[in-house]
């Protein structure tokens, strides 16, 4: 079969590779579609870890083509999703429903082969804690595959609270930024408010129905969100860019009491001074969140088919020998986001 392996920073490329044979318990998923994760790119650069000669790609849709002795209520020919992590189930995070906060955690993509490649062999821990999801058949196998980017911002919004009503600030309108637009719409929040630099991103966003789209470097982003929020400031703020000069000024956009979701993952080794009164008289909550839990994959794929734009998220489609350039259209930012499509899996 085909196959994309990480070979180290920049390095990523498209090899032969035999045809895994599911053991026990393991399964063997033909894949359908699998697109790139920001942090994709962030190992690609070298800023985060994955391990060298894996097969990337951990938003994953297919179809279950072979099934290990062991498996119970698995079918061959079942369209799947499958939540990527490797957890133990037994500490005291798995035990509460935080499988994303397991400290014996390991990811496909990363640790483990993931999705760029013809077929996947899911391993027998995956199977065993719940983690192969079942698709509607209503909804296509290639927006399937955006269940995981979906439910970790699911998971950011679950964190700031939002609610039916909730004012929510989000700052980048990339990928993640947008995807908080629509399942924060989704979720009732409103208004939305978003701030991006780009004009072409500002329009997308406009477009999708955004509420307020802010530029950054010609407005006065807390009097904007004040004039927007009656006064107070955002309910939550997202951010979804990890630039660090970005963290000071999204704290003064929430209200006493807010929330603000450190939802990006940032270069490593630099820090951010902030005058710790601005948390300490304002109440304000001040989170981080990665990756999302079970359940919020099985609640996201409820949603998914009833979100408004989530087919016009990939915006970049490439065939299993062109995979790396979904790389590089990631790193140049042209377009949303990158995904690659098996012709003829749906
Ligand atoms: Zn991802
Ligand atoms: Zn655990």
């Amino acid at each position: 079969m085909r196959a994309t392996i990480f070979e180290g920073p920049g390095q990523v490329s498209v090899v032969e590779k035999p045809k895994p044979a599911p053991g026990h318990g393991e399964l063997r998923v033909r894949m359908a579609a699998a697109s790139l994760c920001a942090s994709d790119v962030r190992v690609y650069r070298g800023e985060k870890y994955a391990k060298p000669g894996v097969t990337p790609g951990h938003e994953i849709a297919g179809i279950v083509d072979a099934i290990g002795e062991g498996v119970d209520g698995i079918t061959e020919g079942q369209r799947v999703v499958i939540c990527p992590m490797v957890v133990c189930g037994k500490c005291r995070f798995c035990i509460v429903g935080r499988q994303n906060r397991c400290e014996k955690r390991k990811t496909m993509g990363y640790d483990l082969d993931g999705g760029f490649a013809e077929y996947l062999l899911v391993p027998a821990e995956i199977v065993r804690t719940g983690h192969v999801l079942t698709v509607p058949n209503t909804l296509p196998l290639d927006i399937a595959a955006l269940t995981e980017p979906a439910a970790c911002t699911l998971s950011s919004l679950d964190l700031m609270g939002i609610a039916a009503g909730s004012s929510l600030m989000v700052i980048g309108a990339g990928p993640m930024g947008l995807l908080h637009l629509l399942m924060g719409r989704a979720a009732g929040a409103s208004p939305i408010i978003i701030s991006e630099p780009v004009a072409e991103r500002r329009e997308i966003a406009k477009r999708w129905g955004a509420d307020l789209v802010l530029d950054p470097t010609t407005t006065d982003l807390v009097a904007a969100v004040k004039d927007a929020t009656g006064g107070y400031g955002a309910d939550a703020v997202a951010l979804t860019v990890g630039v660090h000069d970005a963290v000071v000024p999204a704290i003064g956009l929430v209200r006493n009491q807010g929330t603000i979701n450190m939802f990006a993952g940032f270069p490593p080794k630099q820090t951010v001074p902030f005058d710790p009164n601005v948390i300490h008289y304002g109440e304000i909550n001040l989170t981080g969140s990665q990756n999302a839990t079970t359940d919020q994959y099985r609640r996201t794929l409820g949603m998914l088919e009833h979100v408004p734009h989530i087919d016009e998220v990939v915006t970049n489609r490439y065939d299993i020998e062109h995979g790396p350039e979904a790389y590089s259209s990631r790193v140049s930012m042209s377009g949303l986001k990158s995904l690659v499509a098996f012709a003829g899996v749906e």
